[in-house]
């Protein structure tokens, strides 16, 4: 193996949970979040979603408000290097619309140092580890998509900047700005086991997927409404695979939706995933809270 700092992952699905803070002139809001403690978080509830009055969910780790990008990466780093021992990584931020899924791939709208999201460190990091030389690009073939061969981490950013721009942006109810697309970098590795001398193959999915929450039928109609179904079907298609590799059931319904028949080899055999959960702390977003939390203790 090229690098076996990968510590051992106990099973190949990770699920990590993150809240975001409250955004500035957020001050006197009231939260959902009762309490965050290392892999576990409870959601403060009214009597309606549970007697106690609060509910618990355990992951594999919870980020709090204040976790810094860094400290999310230090967290996901282990799995990124594993590509190049032939692994095929995929990580997926899912949550509502403005819960912060973007900020944990890319950054914010103004990026910093420090503020560089998990997409960027990730592929600086696996520059700096290897010496990466181009080299022909064969056996890969997704549909609509353009592959471009990169050296450098600011090659890799131009392309993720236009990938950015062609990416479908309409304007709903709950966000004008809303990103109503899967946006998905996918990063192919080949190397060479120095002792062996066998070439190893291994990819990187970084997928920031569609906001997941459910679309009122009233307030969208036409295109809009078919678009919502269609994102509401692709994601829960891929709850569904992501819950049957975790059971290790025979039968993988990849065939469900486009993005499950894309992402399928990355998905089974020499793979790894994680899936980054994202909460907003508003009150007003319980309803969605508790369904993110549910779609991620079905798929851990
Ligand atoms: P999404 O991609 O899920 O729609 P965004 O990533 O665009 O959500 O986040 C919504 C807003 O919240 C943005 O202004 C973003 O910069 C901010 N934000 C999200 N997460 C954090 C965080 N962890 N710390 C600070 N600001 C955040
Ligand atoms: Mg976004």
């Amino acid at each position: 193996k090229l690098y076996n700092q990968v510590q051992d992952l106990k099973g190949s699905i990770r699920v990590y949970c993150r809240v975001r803070p409250f955004l500035p002139g957020q001050t006197s809001v009231l939260t959902t979040v009762d309490h965050i403690e290392d892999s576990t978080i409870s959601i403060a509830t009214p009597s309606k979603y549970s007697k106690e009055g609060r509910k618990s969910f355990t992951f594999n780790k919870v980020f709090g408000p204040s976790a810094s990008q860094e400290a999310v990466f230090a967290d996901t780093q282990p799995l990124i290097r594993s590509v190049l021992d032939g692994y095929n990584v995929c990580i997926f931020a899912y949550g509502q619309t403005g819960s912060g899924k973007t900020f944990t791939m890319m950054g914010p709208n103004e990026l910093t140092e420090e503020s560089l999201g998990v997409n960027y460190r990730a592929l600086s990091d696996l520059f700096h580890l290897s010496n990466i030389r181009n080299s022909s690009l064969d056996g890969i073939n997704v549909p609509e998509a353009t592959l471009v061969p990169v050296s450098t981490t600011s090659d890799v950013i131009s392309l993720m900047n236009l990938g950015q721009k062609n990416r479908a942006v309409s304007a709903t109810a709950m966000n004008d700005r809303s990103s109503r697309s899967h946006s998905c970098l996918t990063v192919h590795v080949q190397g060479r086991d120095l002792t062996s001398g066998a070439t190893l193959r291994g990819s990187m999915h970084l997928v920031d997927l569609a906001g997941s929450e459910r679309v009122d039928k009233s307030e969208v109609t036409g295109d809009r409404l078919k678009e919502a179904q269609y994102i509401n079907k692709s994601l829960s298609a891929l709850g569904d695979v992501i819950a049957s590799l975790s059971q290790k059931n025979n039968h993988i319904p990849y065939r469900n939706s486009k993005l499950t028949q894309l992402l399928q080899d990355a998905l089974g055999g020499q793979a790894k995933t994680l899936m980054f959960i994202h909460i907003s702390p508003e009150l007003e977003t319980l309803g969605e809270t508790l369904s993110t939390l549910k779609f991620a203790e079905r798929v851990a």
